[in-house]
């Protein structure tokens, strides 16, 4: 199956424009398929032109472009041709897909405690053609239509508010427009908790045999979700735009959690079922605001290809711990950014594998997570942080506010982020960005004291630069100082 090159999207995203989705989703046909019925509306700038749409089907049983039958066969490592575009175009492929067993696509677990089986979509980076047809790539979003059959006694949960529309059957609002990578549903047996807050209604969810924990740890995980909801509000100023918030823990998830909009997934391991330590509940509820910034910061604004991925994750890192210090009980979080996620930064920076935060070319899809680390999440983190220090808060956050404003719905690159500073700050960036996000290490500061009699004359801060990566990166911090309990004298 061959990833999806840059230039490849590229040259998708300036022909092609999707105006919306529609999937049927038949999760009733036992434990190893799945039936979809996909139907895409979209315009295309150049008629006459050939396309292709991405499709990894187990068994195709039609494809109608624009009422014309296609053979199936023409389905080549995941891509169906798409010959001689109309300006108004409508495909409709149904198809048989394989549920996923490595957490990749349409993912199937059986719980082990009861034998009950749960589905969950986790199409993050490149795994949506395996649940529907799709241009799957970031910058082609459109709003989703999606219908579910399920046996009787499942529960559905998706990025639009669900329906049960009959036995078995559920229909989940439209979404605003969506990345492919985006969509996702969650259907079984799962139990759930809700609530609602400042007109946001909200669910938590998880398997039957988790009820415990997950009442258990109910109000704890809405206090977070709630004020994190206010903070961000009163943060982005724009309202949170995808309706309901659930967050389903599900099984089996390969990673931490995942930003679908109105419909976050977390590994269920965060269900703790005995006692959980005041890090473990500062570690889940860093994730539950993580993902709820990526609500605005990736998932209202997309990056336009997948080399701009770790500033989505730097950022959402950086905000998970501003907001928990700032709206939460967690008000010592920046303490875990330094001595647990900063380590995991040093550790990638001091390897041979060692990259720049940013400019790393992501030719494909695929090979935007071969540099994907501790530098991407915990150093890019540190890094926006020091931009911060550089500019000042109040030029940063005007910044970050007109950037989401103005690519909403739509996508951004790290170009577009950087001007929006610089444009609320004045602060020219480009030397900036090359030192601190274009060359790899870090510099060694010390102070060196010029003390006679006990007496400081001067502090003189010394800035050691890696010969291996050279780089004139301007600092912005500031200096403490302390003594052993002796009434310490600075110069005068
Ligand atoms: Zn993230």
């Amino acid at each position: 199956m061959r990833s999806l090159t840059r230039a490849e999207a590229r040259e998708r995203s300036s022909l092609v424009t999707v105006m919306s989705y529609a999937a049927e989703l038949d999760l009733d046909r036992g434990a190893e398929v799945f039936g979809s019925r996909g139907t895409i509306h979209f315009a295309c700038a150049s008629p006459g032109a050939d396309s292709w749409v991405d499709l990894r089907a187990r068994e195709i049983e039609s494809i109608t472009l624009n009422g014309v039958r296609l053979d199936p066969a023409t389905v080549v490592g995941g891509r169906l041709p798409l010959p001689g575009l109309e300006e108004d175009n409508e495909l409709i492929v149904v198809a048989t897909m394989a549920y996923s067993h490595d957490g990749q696509g349409l993912h199937r677990a059986t719980d082990p405690a009861d034998g009950q089986d749960y589905v969950y979509g986790h199409l993050f980076l490149d795994a949506a053609p395996s649940v529907f047809v799709c241009f799957d790539q970031p910058d082609l979003k459109a709003p989703y239509d999606l219908r579910v059959r399920t046996p009787h006694d499942w529960t559905v949960i998706g990025n639009g508010a669900a329906t049960r529309t009959g036995p078995g059957e559920w229909a989940l609002a439209t979404t605003k427009p969506l990345a492919t990578y985006f969509v996702t549903v969650c259907a079984g047996p799962y139990v759930s908790v809700r609530d609602e807050h400042d007109g946001i209604p909200l669910g938590l969810h998880a398997r039957a045999s988790l009820r415990g924990p997950l009442e258990r740890h109910a109000a704890e995980m809405f206090q977070i979700t709630k004020r994190s909801f206010d903070y961000f509000h009163g943060l982005f100023a724009i309202r949170y735009p995808f309706g309901e918030y659930h967050q389903v823990f599900v099984p089996e998830f390969n990673a931490g959690a995942m930003e679908n909009p109105g419909c976050v997934t977390i590994r269920d391991q965060y269900l703790f079922r005995g006692a959980a330590t005041r890090d473990e509940l500062l570690g889940r509820a860093n994730t539950i605001a993580h993902e709820m910034s990526h609500m605005w910061f990736g998932d209202l604004v997309t990056m336009r290809w997948w080399d701009d991925l770790w500033l989505n994750e730097s950022f959402a890192e950086y905000m998970s711990h501003r907001c928990l210090v700032a709206a939460t009980d967690y008000t010592d979080a920046w303490v875990d950014s330094s001595i647990v996620r900063k380590v995991w930064g040093y550790g990638a920076e001091r390897s041979p594998s060692t990259h720049p935060v940013a400019g790393v070319d992501a030719l494909d899809a695929q090979s935007a997570l071969q540099n994907f680390d501790g530098i991407s999440y915990a150093k890019g983190a540190a890094v926006l942080r020091q931009l911060i220090a550089y500019v000042g808060d109040g030029p940063f956050i005007t910044g970050v506010r007109a950037y989401l404003a103005e690519h909403s719905y739509g996508n951004g690159t790290l170009a577009e982020f950087l001007g929006a500073i610089e444009a609320a700050s004045g602060v020219d960036l480009e030397a900036w960005a090359a030192g601190w996000l274009l060359t790899a290490g870090r510099d060694t500061i010390s102070v060196d004291l010029d003390e006679h009699n006990g007496v400081i004359g001067s502090a003189v801060v010394i800035r050691q630069t890696p010969a291996q990566h050279p780089a004139d990166r301007p600092h912005a911090f500031d200096v403490a100082g302390y003594t052993d309990g002796a009434e310490g004298r600075g110069p005068p």
